[in-house]
């Protein structure tokens, strides 16, 4: 599902945040990239959906070239995957039904379709009775449940999330993370960089922890390793 082959990354102030990564994703996995800050976590999370691009090396998602892809074509590739921020990303001026319906790129799905889809993932994160409220009006942890929902609601085939309890208290992160599960259950491969070494250690997954722009570990059901 996911391939890099030597994947090298230099910003245009020239710091080298990848340093020819290999690496191999199969569908239906959960991952989680650990690492210290600065070790290129976010720049491999961006390469997957095209924030950034690489400077050599191959990569593909699900069959896509991301380094050769077409910038008209990018909206294509973020239909199959859905992006979880740990700042939530929410539109503020739209509500959260409309957040949700908002990312539902689906133009040929009748209006009943599209609605019955979206009330469908808000039941799944137990928000369907907030459907009219704004973001402002939610607790982080509910922000970050919608943002969940509008990210399964196009039905990718992967969740990549970038430290999606960053800014969420434990209890609440562990309903973030047991939404992930059910999400990851159901098929979908999740990507998840994070700090969060209680959850890592809990919760075994696949652990690829990235320094300096490269691999340094890749275990399955693998512990956080770092102190902190
Ligand atoms: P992490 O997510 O592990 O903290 P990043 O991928 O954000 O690491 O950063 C890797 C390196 O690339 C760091 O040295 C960072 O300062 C640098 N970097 C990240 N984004 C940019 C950018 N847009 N322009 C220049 N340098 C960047
Ligand atoms: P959590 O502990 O999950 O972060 P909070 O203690 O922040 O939750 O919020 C508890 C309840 O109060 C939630 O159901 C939330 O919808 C509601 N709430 C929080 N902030 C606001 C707000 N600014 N306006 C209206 N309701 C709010």
């Amino acid at each position: 599902m996911i391939q890099m082959k030597n994947v090298y990354k230099k910003y245009p102030n020239g710091i080298v945040a990848l340093n020819g990564l290999n690496v191999e994703i199969e569908q239906g996995e959960f991952v989680y990239i650990v690492g210290p800050s600065g070790a290129g976590k976010s720049t491999f999370i961006k390469m997957m959906y095209r924030e950034e691009r690489p400077s050599s090396g191959q990569m593909l998602v699900d069959g896509i070239d991301i380094a050769t892809l077409k910038n008209k074509k990018v909206p294509l590739l973020r239909r199959q995957m859905g992006v979880v921020f740990q700042d939530f990303k929410l539109l503020p001026r739209l509500n959260v039904y409309e957040n949700v319906a908002f990312a539902l790129e689906v133009i040929e799905e009748s209006p009943a379709k599209i609605r019955e889809r979206v009330l469908n993932v808000l039941d799944m994160v137990g928000l369907k009775h907030k459907a009219r409220m704004f973001p402002d009006e939610l607790s982080g942890g509910e922000q970050q449940r919608i943002s969940l929902a509008r990210s399964i609601v196009n039905k990718p085939k992967v969740v990549i999330a970038d430290e999606p309890t960053g800014n969420l208290d434990p209890e609440t992160s562990w309903e973030i993370m047991n939404l992930l599960e059910q999400i990851n259950a159901s098929g979908t491969t999740i990507l998840m960089a994070t700090h969060n070494r209680e959850i890592v250690n809990a919760m075994r997954h696949r652990v690829i922890a990235i320094e300096g722009g490269l691999i340094v570990r890749d275990v399955a059901g693998g512990d956080y390793g770092y102190e902190g």
